[in-house]
């Protein structure tokens, strides 16, 4: 720490993002990328903006919120999009949260939203899951706090269904609440159509996943006009130009593809299903996964011992050093292959050990 860090920051613990080596070809199954290239649509796209780099990009990002409000079946004024989902989140803090709005959110879940809170000094509850790691909905149910729930919940993979959000909206009318969807297009019921009923919910999204954008930093969230007003207000006082010219013209190329996306979102759930039997059949334990990675731990050897075997042999997973989540390790549902590959090292590693 240099002398002139502001004493605000000192104990700031930042988030951990997960590695990115860039030594050796591994099997990247740590940051729940998609293993397919982006929309050759985006591409093309992305490639005819980068001649027009000297000019700033359209702060309203007027040509993608006119697809996307199309998408997504919404109006024009109830969308904003952001560097990346985690740049919504941020403004949900900033914006729907203070020492009067505290923020709520399970004691597991995305690790971002606890530095989030820290860095705008905001205080906040963490929930527990329950016992079987999912989130119980009748907990959040007039809780008095802003609530962000990641749905399907990060790491565990598991979705509430839609009325439960629902219940959870219905029973918060004072307070806004955040409902993550990064992943929703593995297996979920998006909360999207539910804004137009209540104008607490704010929905956020992510290209980063299912449509293989992760390298672009695209998300958006969804409220009504009003909450999106204010989101704005953090946008313009932080960074309005905060969509660049490729990533604009990539999103718009990758939206005119929606077919791909779907494609692509249904060999994820295939490949899951597949993988997730696999590794039953080698002893594994799991959670019900909606999302595009599996939580696993495996009886007889430790959550830090399967990833660090597995890193040697050239795959790389997530591992957790939390108690609540060491035995555990979140590995992203790749393509076919690489799940083959997986586990059959995986079968490798066990016969060893055991
Ligand atoms: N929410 C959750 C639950 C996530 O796991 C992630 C990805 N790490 C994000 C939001 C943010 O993703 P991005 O900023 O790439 O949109």
């Amino acid at each position: 720490m240099s002398r002139f860090f502001s004493e605000k920051y000192a104990s700031l613990v930042p988030y951990t993002p997960g590695e990115q080596p860039k030594e050796m070809k591994y099997i990247k199954l740590n940051t729940n990328e998609s293993p397919f290239p982006p929309s050759e649509k985006a591409v093309t796209e992305a490639l005819k903006e980068a001649r027009r780099l000297q000019i700033y990009s359209d702060p309203e990002c007027r040509d993608l919120v006119d697809v996307a409000s199309k998408t997504f079946g919404v109006e024009k004024d109830e969308i904003l999009f952001t560097n990346g989902s985690d740049e919504i989140l941020n403004f949900a803090f900033m914006a729907f949260c203070d020492d009067k709005h505290p923020a709520a959110f399970p004691d597991i879940t995305y690790g971002f939203y606890t530095v989030f809170a820290d860095v705008n000094n905001i205080p906040y509850e963490q929930v527990p899951l329950k016992e079987d790691f999912s989130v119980c909905p009748e907990d959040y149910m007039g809780i008095n706090k802003t609530v962000f729930l990641a749905n399907p919940n990060a790491p565990t993979g598991i979705a509430l269904p839609l009325e439960k959000i629902e219940g959870i909206v219905k029973n918060n009318p004072d307070n806004v609440v955040i409902i993550d969807e990064a992943y929703v297009d593995f297996g979920a019921q998006s909360a999207i159509p539910l804004i137009h009923k209540y104008d607490n919910l704010l929905v956020t999204q992510t290209f980063s996943k299912s449509r293989s954008m992760a390298g672009a930093r695209l998300g958006f969230g969804v409220g009504c006009k009003e909450l999106i007003r204010d989101l704005n207000t953090i946008k313009y006082s932080t960074n309005p130009y905060n969509i660049n010219r490729m990533t604009m013209a990539a999103g718009l190329g990758v939206l005119s593809d929606e077919e791909y996306t779907k494609k692509n979102c249904g060999a994820i759930i295939e490949n899951r299903r597949i993988a997730s039997e696999e590794l039953k059949k080698l002893g594994f334990e799991m959670t019900d996964s909606s999302a595009n990675f599996i939580f696993a731990k495996h009886p007889e050897m430790s959550g830090f011992d399967i990833y660090s075997k597995l890193k040697s042999r050239g795959i790389l997973i997530r591992h957790f050093e939390t108690p609540a989540l060491k035995e555990y390790n979140r590995i992203t549902v790749g393509s076919r292959e690489q799940m083959t590959a997986l586990i059959d090292n995986l079968k490798e590693i066990l016969e060893e050990a055991l």
